[in-house]
């Protein structure tokens, strides 16, 4: 499942592979955007914020200025399955062609492809704002503010720190691994209200180191250690013995209000659920 890591690194590996190259071809796969044809226009940027991916396009130098010619972002997220993949000229796509929702082309053949987008659209980049102005300080970006991202946090004290770590409106990047993991490392259950976190704003620091560690890495680890399988603490090890003191692993759901209820793992131990 994609995570605030993952955005980042597909952002920075697809700028690296695509900026200040010029589209040969591009192809929608989605009904909205079906006709839209970007050859000619340049790749600017490829930029993360939070868990969207942003590419910023320049429009050709000869385009007609009356057709409208100001510059465009591609807007995407990954959602639960998605994922964009670089492939050079040639190369076979590692994903089942039918589940492409767009190929930009540049014109040296290098190919960027988004399979299974949650989000796809087209926008003017001077409105970006409309579709990533909600989001809170990103934990990769140069917008990080961690005094920030704690106030947001704390505005709703009642609510459980399990779910307020993956409200992107109060910092942008976590998903569900990352919460899992954070709630154990600060030694706290999911589904403690965030006005009984001891030390939240040691919480939000760690949750930042993490990502940060995590983002030129091949594959996430939050433990640093444990050998080929020791790549979590909680996150998906229900049953199995707590690495800090033995007790099982236990496995629950979290959502509020019957909706968005997703897979927490805690040390009953480690992590004592709220007395209430
Ligand atoms: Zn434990």
């Amino acid at each position: 499942m994609p995570e605030g890591d993952n955005v980042w690194q597909a952002a920075t590996r697809m700028h690296a592979a695509l900026a200040g190259k010029r589209l040969a071809q591009t192809d929608f796969r989605v009904p909205s955007f079906a006709t839209l044809d970007l050859a000619g226009w340049t790749i600017l940027d490829v930029v993360s914020r939070g868990k969207h991916l942003l590419h910023r396009l320049s429009p050709p130098e000869d385009a007609d200025p009356s057709a409208g010619s100001a510059p465009l972002s591609i807007h995407s997220h990954l959602k639960m399955e998605g994922s964009w993949q670089v492939y050079g000229a040639g190369e076979r796509w590692r994903k089942p062609a039918h589940t492409a929702r767009v190929v930009l082309r540049t014109e040296d053949g290098t190919s960027a492809v988004g399979f299974s987008l949650g989000v796809l659209e087209v926008i003017p980049t001077a409105e970006e704002q409309t579709v990533v102005g909600h989001l809170g300080p990103d934990l990769l970006g140069a917008d990080w503010n961690p005094a920030l991202a704690e106030a947001n946090l704390r505005a709703q004290p009642d609510r459980p720190i399990g779910l307020a770590l993956l409200d992107q409106r109060n910092l942008a990047g976590i998903g569900n691994i990352y919460r899992n993991e954070v709630c154990f490392l600060a030694r706290v259950h999911p589904a403690t209200p965030v006005s009984e976190v001891r030390d939240l704003t040691g919480l939000v620091a760690m949750a930042q180191r993490l990502l940060e560690v995590n983002r030129n890495r091949g594959s996430r680890n939050t433990t640093g250690g444990f050998g080929p399988r020791g790549n979590s603490w909680v996150y998906g090890r229900a049953g199995q013995p707590c690495r800090r003191c033995h007790t099982r692993i236990q496995h629950g759901v979290l959502g509020e209000g019957g909706v968005s209820e997703r897979d927490i793992y805690f040390c009953p131990r480690c992590q004592p659920p709220p007395q209430h």
